[in-house]
């Protein structure tokens, strides 16, 4: 099977930067065989029209909460904590059913923004909900985005010094052996894979040190990556002072958290040496940029990160603290927030496309196959429609995309497959998903009393 896409500007995001103004894109299977100039003009099954868009890598977000789709609109004035507090009450009456399609929905609102590769942390697993992150990768294939399922955990409730209420944490050994068995049933290695699985303990505030230092082992052991949140607040920085007599990242480090199998969400408060550490050890960053605006979070050092070394990837958050969802538009906001922090040559259009593809890939290590439009690599394209009022006039279509309002995808593609066409989801019905996610967040409110 062959599918060529002709007729667009390409951004290929390779390691030169090659960009065409009007080239082509040959896929043959699921992976690309040629990326250059001009229309291709040999033998094809399939032909994309690319005129008036531009092409450029499917974009892998880093980290994301699915399941928060059906708690948006809550907490609206509160910090990271406060809000926290008010909503691990409502998330314990989470199921099945609600992971499923909030996991389809979100999944549903990534594609339409550009995303071809989208890790979830999922942390909250109350008592007999079952194999969520099964339910998770059953929604991922129904969508046809890849899925990287970080299987969070939290033993440290409130009783412990912790955050979260006890009604919401495991016991150590339980989460360390449902994640154990996460990994065997659904963690695909294989290059070409749809579904991986990273272990993800949630946050200093919310896990023990045992679970984190055992977490890492049980990753190592079977070779998969570490995924947590750090650095997120100057709350959580102060809640690592007082308990561990340490920063965020030297704490992390002492447990055998930094290295280039990890990557952190956040990643905000860092001081010179904790971003010379990062970037000395490979140690990734998910640059959550509408987050942390929404919470008051703080402007992460993305320029002194990528000056460092570190891999930085961009990703959405959960969609409580960040109810928009989509991926495409967290360009725009990590460029300009870049520039709030480091002044106009902060970051420029390219660094930020380069975030949302390699940058990602990188975190989620898989930039062997993923994050550019070159031979060989997966076939994950984005096509986006760059001619219409909102970027017409823009001559430089990578300014038009990153600078301009949210372009509409018109087509995506995962593994040479495709998954949005015309704007619209191929394999899902929009207007079902919001009516099935309007009915599960009204359910779960009720439940929890509001
Ligand atoms: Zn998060």
């Amino acid at each position: 099977m062959r599918t060529v896409v002709n007729g667009c500007a390409i951004a290929t995001v390779d390691g030169a930067g090659t960009e065409y103004p009007h080239g082509h894109v040959v896929i043959d299977g699921d992976r690309i065989t040629a990326v250059g100039a001009g229309d291709f003009d040999g033998p094809a099954d399939q032909v994309i029209d690319g005129r008036g868009c531009l092409a450029t890598p499917g974009l892998v977000n880093t980290h994301h909460h699915l399941y928060q789709w059906a708690t948006r609109g809550l907490a609206q004035q509160s910090n990271l904590f406060d809000w926290l507090v008010e909503l691990y009450p409502v998330w314990a009456g989470i199921d099945d059913e609600l992971v499923y399609v909030t996991t389809a929905a979100g999944l549903g609102a990534l594609a339409l923004s550009g995303c071809t590769t989208a890790a979830d942390h999922h942390y909250v697993f109350p008592r007999g909900s079952g194999d969520l992150i099964g339910t998770q990768v059953e929604a991922a294939g129904a969508v046809g985005v890849r899925l990287h399922a970080c299987r969070g955990s939290m033993d440290l409730g409130v009783s412990q010094g912790g955050l979260p209420p006890d009604s919401v944490v495991e016991s150590t050994d339980a989460a360390l052996a449902a994640t154990a068995e996460a990994i065997e049933r659904h963690h695909d290695p294989s290059p070409s894979s749809r579904v991986r699985v990273a272990v993800a303990p949630c946050s200093p505030f919310s896990v023990t040190s045992d679970l984190m230092r055992e977490a890492a082992s049980l990753a190592r052991a079977h070779g998969v990556r570490l995924h947590t949140h750090l650095a997120e607040t100057v709350e959580e920085d102060a809640f690592c002072r007082d308990r561990f007599g340490c920063t965020p990242v030297e704490y992390a480090e002492k447990l055998g958290w930094l290295g280039d199998d990890v990557w952190l969400a956040h990643g905000v408060h860092l001081d010179d040496g904790a971003v010379a550490r990062l970037g000395a050890t490979g140690t990734g960053v998910a640059h959550c940029p509408s987050s942390n605006a929404r919470l008051g979070a703080g402007i992460a050092r993305v320029r002194d990160l990528l000056d460092a070394g570190a891999p930085v990837g961009l990703g959405v958050d959960g969609t409580a603290s960040q109810e928009a969802g989509e991926l495409g538009p967290e360009l725009r906001q990590a460029m300009l927030v870049a520039r709030l922090r480091g002044g106009p040559a902060a970051l420029t259009a390219r660094e930020a496309l380069a975030l949302g593809t390699t940058g990602g890939a990188r975190c989620l290590g898989r930039d062997g196959e993923l994050g550019s439009l070159e031979p060989g690599k997966l076939a994950d394209l984005a096509l986006w429609r760059i001619d219409g009022i909102g970027h017409a006039g823009i001559d430089d279509p990578v300014a038009a995309l990153v600078f301009g309002p949210p372009a509409r995808v018109e087509a995506l593609l995962v593994g040479g497959r495709p998954v949005v066409r015309a704007g619209r989801l191929v394999h899902a019905d929009e207007d079902s998903l919001a009516r099935d996610l309007t009915r599960v967040s009204r359910t779960l409110l009720r439940k929890a009393g509001r």
